[in-house]
This record gives structure tokens, C-alpha cells and sequence, in this order.
């Protein structure tokens, strides 16, 4: 018999990385936030993120995902599946490119700034042939350049457009460029970042025979960050068979044959399609044309105030954005200060200037859930701070609430 020796070791636990000494948590004043994404969401959509889950493969997700992918079809103007991912926006220009190309194929980008460049960047990293038509920060697209710059670089297979240039407040002229590119290439595929313009600026896929759209829910959807959204029509869905860039995650026939089974491809975020589903009853409550003119006023209101103040505004006039203003920094002061000031002092908070912009110019957010008088107080704590700065602004007082 042999005998078994047992030992008793007491194991030290493993301690080699130790309980982190971390900040402690802190509740976050409630702010006035304008910055051109994330944008305020309202309390009662809010709420719904304190929902207990469900199971996303259940009749209750399923029933959420129609009225959640109807009323998507609404905002987008479009009969095409709205297909949605858990995905920022970036993810939406990566999704719609690897879904319509193969390598090496020849696409245009036109490009009014920062995120239109971001769009060619990530077409050229997946080896598209890609040709940009830039324009000047500040300016749109011209038509009659585009269609000039088109007929030279024809042949070509798609055309990448941003609506609504976030970084530096410009709106392109998305109806008259589609209509162009259209009767200029009648099988181009027609693609279109509305990250920062659906559901705050007319957009009609449908009828100006867009063939891809997609956006991001924390713009002008009234939601937190973290769902894309995306609608493609008949002709993107017929080169979706012929292209062969890779893809999984962002695979438009997988996403689609799950759609139809009320599903998704991933575990979705059951708390955000909550929060979607309540935020577009509220859209369409309010109506696409009514959300249109708020927009509107808003863009007119926040320009005649800065104006009025006596700063100068980025972009061009005949194509300023009604979702995002972009202000020019007066010499002098220094616009990271500035902006510390007003969001430690006054809880309002702006967004800085991107790439060259940096520190040259802010920018002013009104889209999604916003008013004229949100942005009474955010225009009058600018005036007063710049004051204190040393800006002589004319001495003007913030117009009231029209
Ligand atoms: N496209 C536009 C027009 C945007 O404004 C943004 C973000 O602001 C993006 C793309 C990228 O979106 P995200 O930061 O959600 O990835």
C-alpha cells in the first residue's frame, strides 16, 4: 500500500496588481451642454434607460425593432430597410463602404472638412481608388465644380458626400449635388454621412434618389451614443452581392436577414433601443416639418446673436449649418480658456475647433432636443465672459425668445 503524503500550502493570493487608488466618483452638475454631439437627451427618454432587459431574441425586442426600424423609414424618407448597429458614426462610413465596394475601385469623395476626410481616409484604407474634390473649410461643395470635376474623373462607382460638415458648421446642398451626380452617372452609388443633419435638416433619401444614408443616435435623434443607423436602397442593395470587401460585424445581408426576424445579428442594446423607441415617438409627434423650422430658427437666432456680439462667423452665410455654428476666436483671446471658464463658471459647454482649427474657433451645438431659449442663456454667458476677457463686445443685449 503506498502511502499518499499530502502537504498543506496556504497560497498566498495572487496580489501582483493591486486595488487601484482611482478619483473619487462625483455627481456632474447638470449642464448646459451645446457642443454638436452628444446632445441633451430629454428626461422622459432618459428614463426609459432605467429599464429592467429583456430577451433580445423575444416577441417584446421584436415588436420594439418594427416600430423602432417604421419610424426610422419616416426620419430617413425612405421605403429601404433601416438597418441599425451598435456603432458610433464612424462606424456607419465604414459600413456603408465595405457593403457597396471591392478593392481597388474608384470612388469620389467630396470633401468640406474634418469628417468628410475622415470618410475618404477610411475608403483609402480599405484600397479604394479615391479621388477628392475639396473645398475650403468654411465654403460648401460648389455645384458647378463638382460636376466639372466629375466629367474629368469619370469613370467613377460611388460618390461620398457628408450633409452636414460638423467641424466646421457648413450644410451642402445634398439635393442639388444628388440630382447632378445622378444625371451625370445614372448607376453611381450616392453616398451620404447625415450624421449631424437627419432628423434636424430636410433629408429625402427616397426622392433625391439617395442610395445610402446612415447616422448616429446621439445627434439629432434625441438619444445617447451608441446605435447607427443606416438605409440603403435598391441599387447599393444590388452591389452589396458584387462587393467583396471584407466585412462581419457591419454585414448588411447578415444585419437584414435578422431584421426580418425581428432580431438582431449581435446582443443589441436593449437600453438605447428603449430609449430610440420613445425618442422617435416624440419626433414624429412633433413632425419632420415642425423639428425642420425649430431648426431653423435656432440656426438664425444663434447667428444674428454672435454677429450681434460682434464675432465673426466661420463659414460662409448662404450655407451655415442649423444644427452647428462655428465661431471664429477673436485675436487675442485664448479659446481653451474661454471655454474652461464658461463651463466651470456657467456650466455651458461648447466644443473647441478641430485639426487647424484648434483654438482658432468653437462651435455652438443646436440640434436634437433644443430650443431658442437654451441657447438665450449659453449666448448671454459667452458675451458676458468674453467681456471679462477683454473683448469690447458692442453693448447688445441677447435678443429675446421670438
Ligand atoms: N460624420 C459626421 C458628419 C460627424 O459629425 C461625426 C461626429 O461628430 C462623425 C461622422 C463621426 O461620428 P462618431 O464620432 O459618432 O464616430
Amino acid at each position: 500500500m503506498t502511502r499518499v503524503q499530502t502537504t498543506t500550502t496556504t497560497r498566498e493570493p495572487s496580489m501582483l496588481i493591486p486595488v487601484p487608488q482611482v478619483e473619487p466618483r462625483v455627481t456632474i452638475p447638470l449642464q448646459n451642454l451645446r457642443i454638436p454631439g452628444p446632445t441633451p437627451v430629454p428626461a422622459a427618454v432618459l428614463a426609459e434607460l432605467a429599464r429592467p432587459m429583456i430577451n433580445p431574441r423575444g416577441p417584446e425586442f421584436a415588436a420594439i425593432l418594427r416600430r423602432v426600424t417604421a419610424r426610422l423609414q419616416y426620419v430617413f424618407q425612405t421605403t429601404a430597410p433601416v438597418l441599425t448597429f451598435p456603432s458610433s458614426g464612424t462606424g456607419g462610413q465604414e459600413c456603408a463602404l465595405v457593403n457597396l465596394f471591392s478593392p481597388g475601385e474608384h470612388v469620389v469623395a467630396i470633401t468640406i472638412g474634418h469628417f468628410g476626410n475622415r470618410f475618404a481616409q477610411i475608403a483609402e484604407r480599405y484600397g479604394l481608388q479615391v479621388s477628392r474634390i475639396a473645398f475650403p473649410w468654411g465654403e460648401a461643395a460648389d455645384p458647378a465644380i463638382v460636376e466639372a470635376r466629375l466629367h474629368e474623373l469619370a469613370p467613377y462607382r460611388g460618390v461620398l458626400l457628408t450633409h452636414n460638415e460638423t467641424s466646421t458648421g457648413v450644410t451642402n446642398d445634398l439635393q442639388t449635388l444628388a440630382a447632378l451626380i445622378r444625371r451625370q452617372n445614372p448607376d453611381a452609388l450616392i453616398v451620404v454621412d447625415a450624421v449631424s443633419s437627419l432628423g434636424c435638416i430636410p433629408l429625402e433619401m427616397d426622392a433625391w434618389e439617395i442610395d445610402v444614408a446612415f447616422t448616429a443616435s446621439q445627434k439629432g435623434l434625441l438619444c445617447p451614443p451608441g446605435l447607427m443607423m443606416l438605409a440603403a436602397g435598391p441599387r447599393a442593395w444590388e452591389s452589396n452581392t458584387q462587393a467583396r470587401l471584407p466585412r462581419f460585424y457591419f454585414d448588411w445581408a447578415r444585419a437584414r436577414a435578422s431584421l426580418e426576424r425581428g432580431q438582431h445579428t449581435v446582443t443589441p442594446p436593449v437600453s438605447l433601443f428603449y430609449a430610440l423607441d420613445l425618442a422617435l415617438e416624440m419626433m414624429v409627434a412633433e413632425g419632420l416639418e415642425a423639428i425642420f423650422v425649430r431648426h431653423r430658427r435656432m440656426g438664425d437666432y444663434v447667428r444674428k446673436h454672435v454677429r450681434a456680439i460682434g464675432l465673426h462667423l466661420f463659414a460662409n452665410p448662404t450655407s451655415a449649418s442649423n444644427t452647428v455654428t462655428a465661431v471664429c476666436v477673436p485675436k487675442g483671446i485664448d479659446a481653451r480658456e474661454l471655454l474652461i471658464t464658461l463651463r466651470e463658471r456657467d456650466q455651458v459647454v461648447l466644443a473647441g475647433g478641430q485639426e487647424q482649427l484648434s483654438g482658432k474657433m468653437f462651435r455652438i451645438g443646436h440640434m436634437g432636443s433644443c430650443e431658442v431659449r437654451d441657447l438665450f442663456t449659453a449666448l448671454n454667458c459667452l458675451q458676458v465672459r468674453l467681456k471679462e476677457f477683454g473683448f469690447h463686445t458692442d453693448t447688445h443685449r441677447i435678443g429675446g425668445i421670438a
